[in-house]
């Protein structure tokens, strides 16, 4: 009933705004999902894979975040479960995705990561396309053996704004400001002795408290208990495209572009360069996603247990 009602809503919020629903269009649309372990450079060549396509990134976990940011209670409980470390109700992040991927931005496709994550999720997926005659066009699987995995996360460097950099493995960039041979070096309260730098933001970049072994073997196990039965539901679709994504940065790209370029012979070029692009929804966008969540917080709010003692410091995500 209240997802039905939300769906009205948003709906009625994007006939007002934008006039039209991407998926009526008769173009047929690029709908790409990019799946890999954590550290399997899904967030590094998503973007390139964007620009080319002309179609929005929907990172998941920065839809939610921004969820969160917007205040809605459904951010707020987004923005809990995500400090937890669990991930979001279905129900909330399928209808947040469910919505998003009708925006006037989307007419030509969309590039999904995050999501799906589980069958169920791929399901739902799957039969809401099926609504308007759709599929999945691609499913890039970048694959990484864990040794590469561990020694990605072993020298991950991030800057606040979520770019991420290396001082030592294959497939992620070093930062201009690291000098061959100088030893990696960044701390908040000294920052003169810096020497990794966001080659695009100018931020000092940090390592981030959950990449470390333990921590990966875990998501790693989730990962593969959660992941690989979508992974085996797009195989069967003959969607799957299998991505060696243990080799330099630029040969990633290459392999993704060939693998897109099969797929669809008309496809465009990826970009030659590294490409710095926000997944960043416009704000007719961001006000609808902001309303959606909202409605999708009757549905979760009622299933959570409450905790009263949380501030609102403490709900929101870093
Ligand atoms: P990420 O930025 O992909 O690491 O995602 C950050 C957090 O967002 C995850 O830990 C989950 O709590 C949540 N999240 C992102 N995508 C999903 C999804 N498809 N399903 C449920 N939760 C998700």
């Amino acid at each position: 009933m209240a997802v039905s009602a939300q769906a009205k809503f948003v709906a009625l919020v994007l006939a007002v705004t934008s006039g039209g629903c991407a998926a009526s269009g008769a173009e047929k649309r690029k709908i790409i999902i990019i799946l890999g372990p954590p550290c399997a450079g899904c967030g590094s060549q998503s973007p390139s894979i964007a620009k080319a396509w002309n179609i929005p990134h929907l990172d998941t976990g920065n839809m939610l975040r921004e969820a969160a940011l917007s205040g809605t209670p459904a951010g707020l409980i987004a923005a809990k479960m995500m400090k937890e470390g669990v991930l979001v109700t279905d129900s909330i992040v399928n209808q947040v995705v469910a919505d998003r991927m009708k925006m006037p931005d989307c007419s030509k496709g969309f590039l999904l990561d995050g999501y799906p994550r589980n069958a169920a999720q791929a399901k739902i997926l799957d039969d809401n396309l099926a609504k308007t005659g759709e599929k999945v066009s691609d499913v890039l699987v970048l694959n990484v053996p864990m040794k590469g995995l561990q020694q990605c996360v072993m020298h991950r460097w991030t800057s606040d704004s979520g770019f991420e950099w290396t001082n030592d493995y294959v497939a992620f960039r070093v930062p201009k400001s690291l000098t061959a041979g100088a030893t990696a070096q960044c701390d908040a309260n000294d920052l003169a002795h810096c020497n990794m730098w966001d080659d695009w933001t100018k931020e000092p970049l940090f390592r981030r408290a959950d990449d470390n072994l333990v921590t990966l073997d875990q998501r790693v196990k989730i990962y593969h208990s959660t992941t690989d039965p979508v992974i085996e539901q797009y195989r069967a679709q003959n969607a799957v495209r299998d991505i060696n994504a243990h080799q330099a940065f630029a040969t990633v790209r290459a392999d993704i572009q060939e693998a897109l370029v099969h797929s669809e012979p008309s496809s465009l070029a990826l970009a030659a360069e590294p490409t710095r692009y926000a997944a960043v929804p416009s704000p007719v966008a961001a006000a609808a996603l902001a309303a959606s969540a909202a409605f999708a917080v009757f549905v979760a709010v009622f299933s959570r247990p409450r905790n009263n003692d949380l501030s609102l410091t403490e709900l929101l995500v870093e």
